[in-house]
């Protein structure tokens, strides 16, 4: 018999109506027994998300403002619900218990875990599902990380036949207090009870069917991405496709269970399958790009046999503790792309360090970088991707500042100037959109 995890978004479980579609998904199919909902999105554009108003809580409760107000939203949401749902379900209880926590150490991660817990009281009830709370098995180590030891407690607890309800986004430290994962982290919880359940698939269902090969902000109708490995997505996330949470791989990336992404708006559309490996037949997936990049262009001649040049950069950086994301060299040029929110107004101080211990013949740093990442695991066995890429780059009169190609040869980065990024993903894009 198969197994389905399914984990519903904010916006999937934002009003009566779209909670009942999330019931007629789920019960229509009876291997989807692990349901993992998030915290009630926004219902219209100027809406509140019950986590915001959880944090808004917290915030104005502990600088000793009124703040009778979130809570009385968060009030009348639950009751709204609870009676079109026709569920028997009372907030008032558990708002009185939340507020009484409130001024507790690490409170903050409490607070805004509870509108998942709420949520998931709420639709354990709906479902008649047995509602499975996260902090008496997702457990966190005393640094943060996932224990774990959370799999095999919460397959065990997973075990018996029925339908499960377990709420999103958070889980447990040592000593029991509660702690999120980071915005958007119920993805994360979907694939932890995916891998513990040993789910045959893990659905994310949200209210879009997937990925597109580019930003529909920028490229007018991009192809939809039916398949993607964990790897291509990975990297373009990174570069900023955003539907699911960067973490969410991990847990499922070793078992190799797929996430299939599906909209709840279109239930018919597949969604895009995201697998351990996949038959390739064109060369690119996806291309993602992103503004706010500075690189730092360090010169010096017989920089190839100074011991130790690269590693005393690298200290410099670190001892900042700025993070970097690309480092392409030359024989007597090394050049370190860094994100300006990573960078902040460190740039001086690096540059002063750098010059004193490294002693270069030149050093300055370049701002105002877009970074585009073309995807694909399929260009590293066919011919011509790169001459397409830089051809169509040429042609679209986009000046590219500098070259990146990672070892996995899954994709092609190139940097160009910010106002050029548009113009570079359009010729890409429009480039690779089909493959013959
Ligand atoms: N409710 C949390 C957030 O708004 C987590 C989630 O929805 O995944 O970030």
């Amino acid at each position: 018999m198969q197994k389905i995890t399914c984990k519903f978004g904010g916006t999937s479980l934002a009003d009566a109506a779209n909670i009942r579609i999330m019931q007629s998904i789920v019960q229509e199919n009876p291997a989807r027994r692990f349901v993992v909902p998030s915290a009630p999105g926004k219902r219209f554009d100027t809406d509140k998300k019950v986590t915001d108003l959880l944090y808004a809580w917290h915030s104005i409760a502990t600088q000793g403002l009124d703040a009778s107000e979130p809570k009385r939203i968060i009030q009348e949401r639950f009751e709204k619900l609870a009676k079109e749902l026709d569920v028997d379900f009372d907030v008032a209880p558990h708002l009185a218990e939340i507020e009484a926590h409130l001024a507790d150490a690490g409170a903050v991660d409490y607070m805004a875990s509870r509108g998942e817990y709420l949520n998931g009281q709420l639709i354990a009830a709906l479902l008649g599902a047995e509602f499975v709370d996260p902090a008496d098995h997702i457990k966190f180590t005393v640094g943060g990380d996932l224990d774990p030891a959370t799999y095999p407690s919460l397959g065990d607890r997973l075990s018996r036949d029925g339908v499960f309800v377990i709420p999103g986004f958070y889980g447990a430290l040592p000593d029991g207090t509660i702690k999120t994962f980071s915005r958007g982290g119920s993805d994360v919880t979907g694939a932890i009870v995916a891998r513990a359940t040993n789910a045959s698939v893990y659905e994310n269902w949200t209210d879009v069917p997937g990925f597109l090969m580019a930003d529909p902000r920028i490229v007018d109708s991009p192809r939809h991405i039916d398949e993607v490995t964990y790897q291509e997505l990975r990297e373009l996330s990174y570069m900023g496709a955003t539907v699911l949470h960067d973490e969410a791989i991990y847990p499922v990336r070793e078992p190799g269970i797929p996430i299939q992404i599906r909209s709840t708006r279109e239930r018919e559309n597949p969604g895009t399958r995201i697998v351990p490996r996949r038959e390739s037949t064109h060369p690119i997936c996806g291309i993602a790009g992103h503004t706010g990049f500075s690189m730092l262009n360090i010169e010096k001649t017989l920089m190839n046999r100074e011991r130790g040049f690269g590693r005393k950069v690298l200290t410099a950086i670190e001892e900042l503790d700025i993070g970097w994301e690309h480092m392409p060299t030359g024989i007597d040029t090394m050049s370190v792309i860094i994100r300006d929110e990573e960078l902040g107004s460190l740039g001086e101080k690096l540059i002063d360090i750098i010059q004193r211990r490294c002693q270069p013949d030149s050093i300055s740093l370049v701002s105002g970088l877009a970074m585009i990442a073309t995807v694909g695991q399929g260009m590293n066995h066919h011919v011509g991707v790169a001459a397409r890429l830089f051809a169509a780059l040429a042609e679209a009169k986009v000046n590219i500042r500098v070259i990146d190609q990672g070892s996995s040869e899954m994709n092609i980065i190139v940097g160009v100037e910010e106002e050029g990024l548009e113009r570079a993903v359009t010729a890409i894009y429009r480039a690779f959109e089909t493959w013959e």
